[in-house]
């Protein structure tokens, strides 16, 4: 079950007007699109439970911040806003009680002038495994000094591009290495983030999270779940972090928007406890949202 919401723009001006549902089975791209083809575009991907769209604003600021890092026609927050509830209340309506929503924009087919941009939802993947079991992580080096946005912002670190041929990957290396995860590390030996997640560590009570101006993305979900913490009495942090500290932790976890919180059970071969009781309760919380 696969519902799709096309962004119109005015042909004229290139604003986005207003959206329309399509058939998710029907062709709605052109092939000389800059998304498809150079994966020239930024998205988004929001988790649908018990018929919410959840943290949909921070989604949105964060599409509106990588299509200004990439110099992209600014997206009306209401249209998407509009478009992406749309998507969620017709999945909902079909029955699907947790989905994945993703929305795409992209700079548009070539020598036009309008961007492209389209919602789709589905049905989220069963993710009870990696919520209970944990995974299995591997350290890769993404290449990048932990200071790239700030030398090389042309790197787009910390933009949610399409492009994510690397870190798909990266997830091929992970599986040849027999683990389930990765964790990138700058060049320069600092923890970044996985190539669809936010890492979380607990020492003691506290909760700590790689800064974001080391070219990784502010996690939506990390965000959420540092509020909720904080009002549960936890402590939170952002820090520069090395893989000594994720040693030295008391539990890590992977966190993002469908999958939720996956506990690590392994760092590079390396088994290490996992903290289910601390899981159940972040997942639990991160399922009560309603926005
Ligand atoms: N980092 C990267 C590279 C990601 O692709 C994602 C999500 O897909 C995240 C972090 C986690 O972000 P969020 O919690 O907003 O899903």
């Amino acid at each position: 079950m696969s519902v799709v919401a096309l962004i119109e723009f005015d042909p004229a001006s290139g604003a986005a007007t207003g959206h329309r549902l399509a058939d998710a089975d029907a062709a709605l791209l052109r092939v000389t699109d800059l998304g498809a083809t150079r994966g020239d575009g930024v998205f988004e991907t929001a988790s649908l439970v018990h018929g919410h769209v959840q943290a949909l604003e921070a989604h949105l600021e964060r599409l509106v911040q990588s299509a200004r890092m990439l110099e992209l026609p600014q997206p009306d927050p209401a249209v998407w806003r509009a478009a992406v509830l749309a998507v969620g209340d017709a999945l909902t309506a079909e029955g699907v009680d947790e989905g994945s929503i993703k929305f795409v924009l992209t700079r548009g087919v070539e020598g036009g002038s309008v961007p492209t941009g389209w919602v789709f939802g589905t049905a989220a993947p069963d993710f009870t495994a990696d919520r209970t079991s944990g995974v299995r992580l591997v350290l890769l080096d993404r290449g990048f000094r932990h200071d790239v946005s700030q030398t090389s912002p042309w790197l787009l670190a910390g933009a949610k591009t399409l492009s994510y041929a690397m870190n798909r990957a990266a997830l091929r290396e992970a599986a040849r290495r027999g683990a389930d995860d990765v964790l990138f590390v700058s060049s320069d030996g600092y923890l970044l983030e996985g190539p669809t997640s936010t890492l979380v560590l607990r020492t003691g009570p506290r909760l700590i999270t790689p800064r974001v101006d080391l070219g990784i993305l502010a996690g939506t979900t990390q965000a959420d779940l540092f509020a909720w913490a904080e009002a549960a009495g936890f402590p939170t942090g952002y820090e520069l972090l090395t893989p000594a500290d994720l040693a030295a932790a008391d539990a890590a976890w992977l966190v993002s928007s469908v999958r939720h919180v996956a506990p690590v059970r392994a760092v590079e071969g390396v088994e290490r406890a996992i903290d289910a009781e601390l899981t159940e309760r972040f997942n639990e919380a991160l399922d009560a949202r309603t926005a």
